[in-house]
């Protein structure tokens, strides 16, 4: 359908004429405008303005190169400096000669003399450069994804924006469908396998939208997109892909979740139209029975504060308002329980929102990668502050930081923490790492290669969170950790219910056979610490000892 789109929609091309005099605007508008939409500029500034707005819309600049403030040659410079700007042509306005081959070598496709020359040369000059680059663009990309048939991300957002443009007044819905734990499927039946569900959901879903008028996407790995006039619900797409889905794979189930942004008329830019139906989509990732979901104003207010998060954190590290604390780890294998290290919780005490938890940020920075920052800065005040209880309470108490799967694909996590133990002067086995179980789920290969290369480095590594996700039992013998953490959820029944104690007696024998050492984490209860204590569990964490604290809170626990 990618041809016939573009013809459709691309019968009348727009360009963009720039030039401080009104007289050459009208002379050059009026040679253009029975072929192409034209737009003016009176100024460069002006100029990089519209061009940024149009982008890839834009099929050539007229361009003069003698303005007040910003003049050609830096609007061109400008342009060659960003990618997508860099692909659209330019032919130069020029009554100097000179200038001519001065602004071919800044960038400039052609030009054109100044007294203007009869308008078919104008014509067939501007005809000529357009055809030539959209040749070029169409060569150096490729518009569909090469597994679906859909377009790729980039082409989708501009075909969109292009079917808004010919379609003024008609509403229309940003839709993403996601494939949930997509990655599990890929492990369990293989590659080949998923890709026979992307390409079933993708051909599903572009009938649906061309049916409807639409347009459909992929943007990556299992996120289609789809951009439609706007419908009452989404059921019928939900029925079709299932059914869709059902038909090709008769044994296993793969389940979809869609997300809808209603676009507003007043919307200028799409991707953030998309984005939000994405946090649609993502709100119900663990809700089984919701498979639909509309960007609401709960999930705006929401969407809001976590774009004031990823605004502020920047300045938050630099301005102190992250601030490390200190949650005991107790050994309780004598007669009374003792301090033995303590893990490290990021707290933000925000000037305005006050109180943030981690439950809040620490998933919404890892989409973005900005978690680094935060864990940086985490494992450095941790260091620090072991040295420093070394050189005041003549004790080594070893501290526990959490290490995101996103820290995990950095290639220089290891120099990172090297470097910050040798600048606190402390071991690295003072350092543990605390990795949750789910980064193992995706690229394991990879991971155990990067977690052995950190555990041989020093660091002593803690598996946390046990039995929360998708355990499973081949991962401990796979992952090289030293200790195992094992999750609140594995704890908090063990006092009521004979199953959840039963489990926890096999989960204690498995690490007994690995001869890894346990912490128990959540615990709050002295009848959990009691059956905990029976089965020879070793280290203990949670609120029955201590909440975590500030670190001088901490301190004084250690005097104690
Ligand atoms: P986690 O690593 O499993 O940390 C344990 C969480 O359980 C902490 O929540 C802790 O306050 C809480 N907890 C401890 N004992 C008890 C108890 O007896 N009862 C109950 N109900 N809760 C208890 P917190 O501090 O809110 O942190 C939540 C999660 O955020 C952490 O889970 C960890 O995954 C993440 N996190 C915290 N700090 C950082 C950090 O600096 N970097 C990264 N990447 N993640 C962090
Ligand atoms: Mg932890
Ligand atoms: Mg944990």
């Amino acid at each position: 359908m990618g041809e016939e789109i573009i013809y459709q929609y691309r019968m009348k091309r727009t360009v963009l004429v720039v030039d401080d005099e009104e007289i050459n605007q009208q002379i050059l508008g009026g040679i253009l405008e029975d072929h192409y939409e034209v737009l003016y500029a009176s100024d460069g500034e002006e100029a990089l303005a519209m061009i940024e707005e149009q982008g890839p819309l834009l099929s050539l600049v007229l361009l003069d190169l003698m303005m007040p403030n910003i003049d050609g040659f830096e609007v061109m410079q400008r342009m060659q400096q960003d990618v997508v700007l860099r692909g659209i042509p330019v032919i130069v306005l020029t009554s100097e000669e000179q200038l001519e081959i001065e602004s071919l070598r800044k960038g400039a496709a052609d030009f054109i003399k100044k007294p203007y020359d009869v308008p078919e040369k104008i014509i067939a000059r501007v005809k000529r450069i357009i055809a030539l680059f959209e040749d070029r663009s169409i060569i150096q990309s490729t518009e569909k994804d090469e597994l679906t048939g859909l377009y790729e991300k980039s082409f989708f957002y501009e075909y969109a924006m292009l079917q808004d443009r010919f379609n003024p007044g008609e509403q229309r819905d940003a839709v993403v469908i996601n494939i949930s734990h997509f990655h599990l499927f890929n492990e369990i039946y293989g590659m080949e396998e998923g890709d026979k569900v992307l390409q079933v959901i993708g051909s599903t879903l572009e009938k649906y939208a061309l049916r409807l008028g639409g347009i459909a996407g992929r943007s990556e790995s299992d996120v289609f997109l789809a951009y439609v006039p706007r419908q009452s619900s989404y059921e019928e797409l939900y029925n079709e892909v299932e059914q869709a889905l059902n038909q090709k794979f008769q044994t296993h189930h793969v389940r979809i979740r869609i997300g809808i942004y209603l676009v507003g008329e007043d919307e200028e830019k799409l991707v953030p139209c998309f984005e939000r139906a994405k946090t649609a989509c993502n709100s119900i990732r663990e809700k089984y029975h919701k498979k639909i979901a509309v960007f609401d104003d709960k999930l705006r207010e929401k969407h809001v504060y976590s774009e004031r998060l990823i605004h502020d954190i920047k300045d938050a590290i630099a301005d102190k308002q992250l601030k490390v604390y200190f949650q005991s780890k107790y050994d309780v294998t004598g007669d009374t329980p003792e301090i033995i290290s303590a893990e490290a919780l990021v707290r933000w005490i925000h000037p305005e929102l006050g109180m943030v938890s981690p439950g809040d940020f620490i998933s919404l920075f890892e989409e973005n990668g900005l978690i680094q920052l935060v864990d940086e800065f985490v494992w450095k005040e941790s260091a620090i502050r072991v040295r420093k209880w070394q050189d005041e309470f003549k004790v080594t108490i070893p501290v526990s930081v959490n290490v995101s799967r996103i820290d995990l694909h950095d290639p220089e996590i290891k120099d990172k923490l090297i470097r910050i133990v040798n600048e606190a002067r402390i071991n690295p086995s003072d350092l543990h790492l605390e990795i949750t179980e789910s980064a193992y789920e995706e690229d394991t290969n990879r991971m155990v290669t990067v977690v052995q290369e950190l555990k041989d480095a020093g660091f002593m590594i803690e598996m946390d969170d046990f039995g929360s996700g998708y355990s499973s039992l081949n991962m401990l013998t796979t992952m090289p950790f030293d200790i195992l953490k094992l999750d609140m959820s594995l704890i908090r029944n063990i006092h009521k219910d004979d199953r959840s104690r039963k489990m926890l007696e096999i989960v204690m024998d498995i690490a007994k056979f690995l001869q890894v050492k346990v912490v128990a984490e959540g615990v709050e209860e002295k009848e959990q610490l009691d059956i905990l204590k029976e089965l020879d569990a070793q280290i203990i964490q949670g609120y029955y000892f201590s909440k975590p604290v500030s670190p001088e809170e901490f301190e004084t626990l250690i005097k104690k």
